[in-house]
C-alpha cells in the first residue's frame, strides 16, 4: 500500500454522474476525490450520447448531400457525386469526446477535485483501494457515492467479438459495412441503424416485441417506422435473432410466422438493453439492497448504508445522462448540508432517429392507465410553415392534459428537429402548466415550437390553423 488520502467525498465513476456531484461538491467547499480507471466523462461522452450524436449529424449530411446528388430534387440544388471517408469522420468525432474530455477534467480542477485515476474496489463502505501501477493507495471517505452506470447487455448465442459489435465498437467502425444487422429495437440501435443506412449500409432491423421502439405508443412508432423504410431499412418485428450460421456469413433469425431466415451480415450489432455495472468494484463487500437488478436508492439517492450515495444507470432506470447529472447535482448539495428530494415531473426521453421523437410525461394510454380522464390536442407538422420551409413536415406534437382541470399531464413530439422541443415539454410540465398557459404563450413565428401552442388549442377544443 503506497499510502492513504482521505476526504469529504469520494466519488467513484467519473461518467455524467460522478463528475457532476464532484464538480457541485468542490464548488461547495467539500474536499472530493473522485476515482476513475478510464476517460473522464463515462459511457455518455466517450461511447454514448455524444459520439452517437456526432456519427447521426455526420451520417445526415453525407445522406442530404447525396439526395441532392445530380439536380433532381425539388430544392433545385445539384452536386457531383459525394463520398465519404468513415476514418475521418470517426477522427473529427473523436476530436468532438477529445475536447469535451478535457473541458469535464478542467472543470472538476477548477472546483478543487482531486481525480485519481485507476480502478477502484470498495473495501467497505467508506474505504476505497486503488490499483495503479506503483501500487495500490486507500483512499477514506466521509461520504460515498457509486457512479459506476452501465455496460451493454450481451446474448449468450452472439457474444461480442469479431463481427458482434456493441454500440461501443459500433461507433469505432473506420469502414461502412455493407450488410449490417442490428438485433433489438430500442433507441440506441435504431439511432445506429439511421446513421449506417444514411452512410450507404443495407440494414435490417431484428425486433422481438411486436413493434420498434417498445416504450413509445403505436401513433408515434408508425411515423419512425415508415421513415425507416422510406430509408430501405428492413424491419423484421416479433422476430429473435438466434445465432450465426457455420460459416459466420449470416446471421439465423426466428420469424414471428414460424419461419428461420438466414440474413448475411458484414457485421451485426446488439443492442438488446444496458445493465448496471456491479461486478469489479467491491459491490458485494458492502451490505447493499438491491431493487430489480439495480443498487436500490431512497429519495435522496442514499442506498441502505449510512452515507453511502449511488447515482446513474447503477440505480435504475430511465438509464439516461440527464438523470445522472441530476442525481449527481443533488447528492452534492445533501452532503454539503442542503435539504433536497429527487422530486421530478417528468424524466425526457428522446430517440434521435429521423425523425426524432420525445416523450416528457404521460402518454394518452398511460394517462388514462394512471386513473386520469383526459383531453388530447395534436398538431401536424404539416401544417407548420417553418417545418414545410425546412422539409420537415413529417409527425407531430402531441398535448395530454386533466380533464377536469386542463393541467398538462404529457407532451410527446414525432419530427425532424424535435430533441430541441423537450426543454419546453419539461418546463411546461415541472411548473405545472395547464392548456391555456401553452396556448395563452406568445411562440415566435415560423417556428416548429408553435406546433406545441397549436396542439394546446387543440386539447382546448379550439384549434386555430387546422
Ligand atoms: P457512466 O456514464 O456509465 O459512467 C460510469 C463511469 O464509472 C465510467 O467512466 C467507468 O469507467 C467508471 N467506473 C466504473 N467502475 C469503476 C471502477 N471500479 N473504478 C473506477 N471507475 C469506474 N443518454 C441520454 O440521456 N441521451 C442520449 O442521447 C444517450 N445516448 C446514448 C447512446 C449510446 C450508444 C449509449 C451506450 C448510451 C446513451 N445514453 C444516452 C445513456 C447514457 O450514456 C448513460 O445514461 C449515462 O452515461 C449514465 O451515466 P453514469 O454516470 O450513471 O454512468
Amino acid at each position: 500500500i503506497q499510502g492513504a488520502k482521505s476526504c469529504d467525498l469520494l466519488i467513484l465513476g467519473a461518467g455524467p454522474g460522478g463528475y457532476t456531484a464532484a464538480i457541485r461538491a468542490g464548488q461547495a467547499g467539500l474536499k472530493v476525490i473522485i476515482v476513475e480507471g478510464a476517460k473522464a466523462g463515462g459511457t455518455c461522452l466517450n461511447v454514448g450520447c455524444i459520439p452517437s450524436k456526432a456519427l447521426i449529424h455526420a451520417a445526415e449530411v453525407f445522406h442530404k448531400t447525396k439526395g441532392l446528388e445530380g439536380g433532381q430534387n425539388v430544392l433545385g440544388i445539384s452536386l457531383a457525386t459525394p463520398s465519404i471517408d468513415l476514418a475521418k469522420t470517426i477522427g473529427w468525432k473523436d476530436g468532438i469526446v477529445g475536447r469535451l474530455n478535457k473541458g469535464v477534467e478542467g472543470l472538476m480542477l477548477k472546483a478543487g477535485v482531486e481525480r485519481v485515476t485507476g480502478w477502484g474496489g470498495m473495501l467497505d463502505g467508506k474505504t476505497c483501494e486503488v490499483m495503479q501501477e506503483e501500487g495500490p493507495i486507500l483512499i477514506h471517505g466521509e461520504h460515498v457515492v457509486l457512479a459506476t452506470g452501465s455496460e451493454p447487455v450481451a446474448l449468450a448465442s452472439l457474444p461480442f467479438g469479431g463481427k458482434i459489435l456493441s454500440s461501443t465498437e459500433a461507433l469505432a467502425l473506420e469502414e461502412v459495412p455493407k450488410q449490417l444487422v442490428v438485433v433489438g429495437g430500442g433507441y440506441i440501435g435504431l439511432e445506429l441503424g439511421t446513421a449506417f443506412a444514411k452512410l450507404g449500409s443495407h440494414v435490417t432491423v431484428v425486433e422481438s416485441a411486436d413493434h420498434l421502439l417498445p416504450h413509445y405508443d403505436r401513433d408515434i412508432t408508425k411515423v419512425v417506422e415508415a421513415s425507416l423504410k422510406e430509408l430501405g431499412v428492413e424491419i423484421l418485428t416479433g422476430a429473435k435473432a438466434k445465432q450465426l450460421t457455420q460459416d459466420g456469413a449470416c446471421l439465423l433469425v426466428d420469424l414471428s410466422d414460424g419461419r428461420e431466415v438466414s440474413l448475411p451480415s458484414d457485421k451485426v450489432l446488439v443492442t438488446v438493453g444496458r445493465k448496471p455495472r456491479l461486478d469489479g468494484w467491491g459491490a458485494s463487500n458492502l451490505y447493499l439492497t438491491m431493487r430489480d437488478g439495480f443498487i436500490a436508492i431512497d429519495d435522496q439517492c442514499r442506498t441502505s448504508m449510512t452515507d453511502v450515495f449511488a447515482i446513474g444507470d447503477v440505480t435504475g432506470e430511465p438509464m439516461l445522462a440527464h438523470r445522472a447529472i441530476a442525481q449527481g447535482e443533488l447528492v452534492a448539495d445533501i452532503v454539503a448540508g442542503k435539504m433536497r428530494r429527487f422530486d421530478t415531473v417528468c424524466i425526457p426521453a428522446i430517440c434521435f432517429t429521423d425523425p426524432e421523437v420525445v416523450s416528457a410525461g404521460l402518454s394518452p394510454q398511460e394517462a388514462i392507465a394512471a386513473g386520469f380522464e383526459t383531453v388530447v390536442g395534436q398538431f401536424p407538422f404539416a401544417a407548420n410553415g417553418r417545418a414545410m420551409a425546412t422539409e420537415a413536415e413529417i409527425g407531430f406534437v402531441r398535448v395530454v392534459a386533466r380533464k377536469d382541470n386542463q393541467v398538462v399531464l404529457g407532451i410527446q413530439a414525432v419530427g425532424r428537429g424535435v430533441a430541441e422541443l423537450s426543454a419546453a415539454f419539461g418546463l411546461a410540465l415541472e411548473m405545472g402548466a395547464r392548456l391555456d398557459d401553452i396556448a395563452g404563450t406568445i411562440h415566435a413565428h415560423p417556428t416548429q415550437g408553435e406546433a406545441l401552442q397549436e396542439a394546446a388549442f387543440a386539447a382546448m377544443g379550439q384549434p386555430l390553423h387546422m
